[in-house]
């Protein structure tokens, strides 16, 4: 489980971004200092020219120090989360800024109780985070970063803006005030809404864009795509969501509901401890505490979107996962044995199934 912010900045360790202007120093101090595990998210957008190079030294240095999680990597950059004990990661970030051309990456880092991943893969992608659109550069054509202190000014001026480039499932649980929902099953479906807003009508086509993601690396390629299109002035959240959440007081925030994160939290509320709500391990669409009280919900077997949708012996088999992760908890033991994973025809990921559960609840 991962620690929350609050009382992890007790303890001097916590959620800490980086940006180009931060020193080596203060990126290698923002490490934690713990006999946990330490979770690294990274990415950086850089012209790589040999990415099979970068894969083998990434390999490598990560089986030497220990570390597990994935990485990716493409010509546009490196992307990824992993973890492992506090020293091996500090050799990592130190040989990545010191002898990489990834010297400037976002970082952010977090601790974990058990090591949250089992195997070390860096893998070979077109893009580092998908979106499909053809000739996007993130480090020619992004927009301009607006720190957390100074979004609340720039999504209130009038005749900006504001764009959630997250996907529909992600807004339905938190966006900010005002914010625009291009209704996007993945990232994917972006460049289309995109496309759609740059054909507007001159007049009727927004100036400025101000556009927000959890942790910046969506809005910097779809600021890319934005200025690619044609508009100019093009802004993006730096840190992201979860930035802003760490540096704004509650009574300045203009964010509404919680913020989903990609790991064991769910979601997260404004003072990025875990939210109200749970992850269907079947499906992993996010429920509220009403769709978990129906008949449909059983803890790491089924919920009220994917019921008609699995077999019933895809059911027992989440049943005998459940029951295994459950036995491998009162061990204390970790559960990495098989994962009964839904056949990719039938898999429901919360990618297929949004859109037509937040619009019934949201309308
Ligand atoms: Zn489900």
């Amino acid at each position: 489980m991962i620690k929350n912010s609050a009382s992890c900045k007790q303890r001097g360790v916590g959620w800490k971004s980086s940006g180009q202007l931060e020193t080596r120093y203060s990126l290698m101090h923002n490490i934690p200092k713990t006999n946990q595990f330490v979770v690294a998210a990274l990415y950086q957008f850089i012209s790589v020219d040999d990415i099979e190079l970068w894969q083998k030294k990434l390999k490598d240095i990560c089986t030497s120090c220990d570390l597990m999680g994935t990485l990716l990597i493409a010509d546009e950059g490196l992307n990824g989360t992993i973890s492992g004990r506090c020293d091996d990661m500090h050799r990592f970030i130190d040989w990545l800024l010191e002898k990489t051309i990834f010297s400037a990456p976002e970082l952010k880092f977090a601790v974990h109780e058990t090591l949250p991943f089992h195997r070390m893969k860096v893998r070979l992608k077109r893009e580092i985070v998908t979106m499909g659109a053809k000739g996007i550069s993130p480090t020619r054509q992004a927009g301009t970063y607006v720190s957390p202190k100074d979004w609340n000014a720039l999504i209130s001026e009038p005749g900006v803006m504001v764009v959630d480039t997250r996907n529909d499932y992600e807004v339905a649980i938190g966006q900010f005030q005002g914010a625009v929902n291009p209704l996007t099953k993945t990232f994917r479906e972006f460049p289309q809404w995109a496309e759609a807003l740059a054909a507007m009508p001159e007049e009727e086509r927004p100036k400025k864009l101000a556009m927000y993601c959890t942790g910046g690396i969506r809005c910097e390629k779809s600021t890319a795509l934005m200025k690619n299109l044609g508009f100019e002035d093009v802004y993006h959240l730096k840190g992201g969501i979860l930035q802003y959440l760490e540096d704004i007081p509650q009574e300045q925030s203009l964010w509404e509901g919680e913020c989903f994160v990609f790991d064991s939290r769910v979601a997260v509320d404004h003072n990025l401890q875990r939210g109200q709500y749970a992850l269907c391990h079947a499906c992993k669409m996010p429920l509220n505490a009403d769709e978990m009280k129906t008949q449909a919900y059983v803890a790491g077997i089924s919920c009220p979107h994917c019921i008609d949708k699995t077999s019933a012996i895809q059911r027992a088999r989440f049943a005998e996962r459940a029951r295994q992760i459950e036995l491998a908890k009162q061990r204390g033991t970790t559960h990495i044995g098989v994962s009964p994973k839904i056949s990719k025809s039938q898999k429901m990921t919360p990618k297929k199934v949004n859109r037509k559960i937040y619009k019934s609840e949201k309308s």
